[in-house]
């Protein structure tokens, strides 16, 4: 139980997702507040990835809810997202960074950056839109962000792995979501990445809610207030990484694996 309806960016609730049977995510029911930063763990095949796949639309729900407060009021309170289209998701204000890049190769940083910019969202935006100062504000705050502000004019494909993964980030952040979804974002990284990315991760949770999964125990250490532990589609654990990494069910079910 709540004490407010409207404190969290997102209320999970009995989320059951059932593929011929068998319950990749049985009876999850996960609170994420406003502004925070919650890392979600789990060894293979727990169900992490379907838990993003299920919020952002992909994947509809066998039963359960899930209910969404951006932070604008104007867009609405409680906002069912089972029952929501992808495209209608996205344009809530739910962001999602998916383990492999998708990027645009061809295309410099900055067109990378300057397309992901959300002049589609009216009709008369699409058309009248312009390369206005607003955007190219915009832009350069996320690449100063993402650090990548030297490398405006470079070609996608010339950037490292880890900087093609800042550039996904960075396009969804031109987006302003409210909530931003990153399925193992250190995945691939050298050490110094993973420190940049760990320090970049902070600076975006200040002004987004944030939701993360990952592998890398050191990396989760370093970010996440919050960690919760999902096992066989449910939820075996939740607390700070401390906690978590004394728990005696918790490294018995990764030694298990
Ligand atoms: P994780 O991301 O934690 O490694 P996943 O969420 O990718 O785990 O998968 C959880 C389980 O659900 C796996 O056993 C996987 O094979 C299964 N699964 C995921 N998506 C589907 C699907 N669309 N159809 C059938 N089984 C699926
Ligand atoms: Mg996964």
């Amino acid at each position: 139980m709540r004490s407010s309806d409207t404190d969290y960016v997102l209320a999970i609730e009995n989320l059951t997702v059932s593929f011929d049977g068998f319950k990749a995510v049985d009876d999850l029911t996960l609170y994420i507040d406003q502004g925070e930063l919650r890392v979600i763990i789990g060894p293979n095949g727990a169900g992490k990835t379907t838990v993003l796949d299920l919020i952002s639309g992909k994947t509809s729900a066998t039963s359960g809810s899930i209910r969404y407060n951006p932070y604008a009021q104007k867009k609405g309170r409680n906002i069912e997202l089972t029952e929501m289209r992808e495209h209608e998701i996205v344009r809530a204000g739910i962001g999602r960074k998916f383990q492999t890049p998708s990027i645009y190769e061809s295309l410099t940083v900055f067109e990378n950056l300057e397309i992901s910019y959300p002049r589609g969202r009216t009709v008369l935006g699409s058309l009248t839109f312009q390369r206005s100062e607003e955007v190219m504000d915009r832009i350069h705050e996320v690449a100063e962000a993402i650090f990548l502000i030297e490398m405006l004019d470079s070609q996608a494909e010339l950037l490292s792995h880890g900087q093609k993964q800042w550039l996904e980030i960075g396009m969804l952040l031109v987006q302003s979501p409210d909530l931003i979804m990153l399925d193992e974002p250190v995945a691939g990284m050298s050490a110094k990445e993973r420190d940049a990315t760990a320090e970049l991760l902070r600076e975006v949770s200040k002004e987004h809610s944030v939701l993360i999964i990952e592998h890398d125990m050191d990396f989760v250490a370093k970010i996440a207030d919050q960690v919760t532990v999902l096992h066989l589609g449910q939820i075996i654990m939740e607390g700070t990484m401390e906690e978590i990494q004394n728990d005696s069910v918790v490294q018995e079910v990764y030694l298990g694996h």
